[in-house]
């Protein structure tokens, strides 16, 4: 029978980290991936129940040296479908706010999820898938060590930020996640249903493209 170091490097994901003491294995602190073992991380992840319903696990998409992260939410049908977040219509909208501040996709950006895997039917994210794939968020930023972060929507900004203040509240300043300035802005797929706070996200980008000019 194959031990589990021969089921993981069968995978893929290796190194499993063992405990000084022999103990069980240990999840790998957030330094010790690479992008390649943190892609067979969360394509193989089964650290929470929306392993069983996704299609295939969405590491992000762009530029690994980006100045600009993007942070949303979960994949969706599309996202969840082509393996890329933000390909449905709220990715469009995004795309375009993005143009609006000069930016483009992959171009010196990057877009990752909170959560790694589709929650069925799009539903909200549970603390407990958040928890799960929080240090997949981590590394990422470690890896790519971005020089601002645009927080999409209230699960972004909240786990980020751990405060369960409204994107209402939040948005509209510079705040720090690890030293990193982050300003959060209403999630594109809230834009497409409540246009008139358009205007506000405009106003939060304008926030990030200054904050990331007086760097
Ligand atoms: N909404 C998100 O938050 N992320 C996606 O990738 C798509 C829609």
């Amino acid at each position: 029978m194959l031990s589990r170091d021969d089921v993981f490097n069968e995978l893929g994901i290796g190194p499993v980290w063992r405990l000084r003491d022999g103990g069980a294995p240990a999840v790998p602190p957030v330094s010790a991936y690479d992008w390649d073992t943190l892609a067979k991380a969360v394509a193989h992840c089964t650290a929470c129940k929306l392993h069983t319903t996704r299609t295939q696990g969405v590491l992000g998409v762009g530029d690994r040296n980006a100045d600009w992260l993007i942070i949303g939410e979960a994949p969706g049908a599309d996202e969840d479908a082509q393996g890329e977040p933000f390909v449905g219509q709220a990715g469009k909208l995004l795309d375009a706010m993005l143009a609006a501040i000069g930016l483009q996709r992959g171009n010196n950006v990057y877009i990752a999820n909170l959560l790694k895997s589709r929650p069925p039917g799009n539903r909200n994210p549970e603390p407990d898938e958040v928890a799960a794939c929080r240090p997949y968020l981590l590394a990422q930023i470690e890896l790519i060590q971005p020089k601002l972060i645009l927080a999409l929507g209230r699960f972004a900004a909240q786990s980020l930020l751990d405060t369960d203040e409204a994107v209402g509240r939040l948005r509209g300043r510079v705040h720090q996640f690890q030293n990193v300035p982050l300003v959060v802005t209403y999630h594109p797929a809230y834009l497409l249903r409540n246009l008139p706070d358009k205007a506000r996200a405009w106003e939060d980008l304008c926030l990030a493209r200054r904050a990331m000019a007086n760097l």
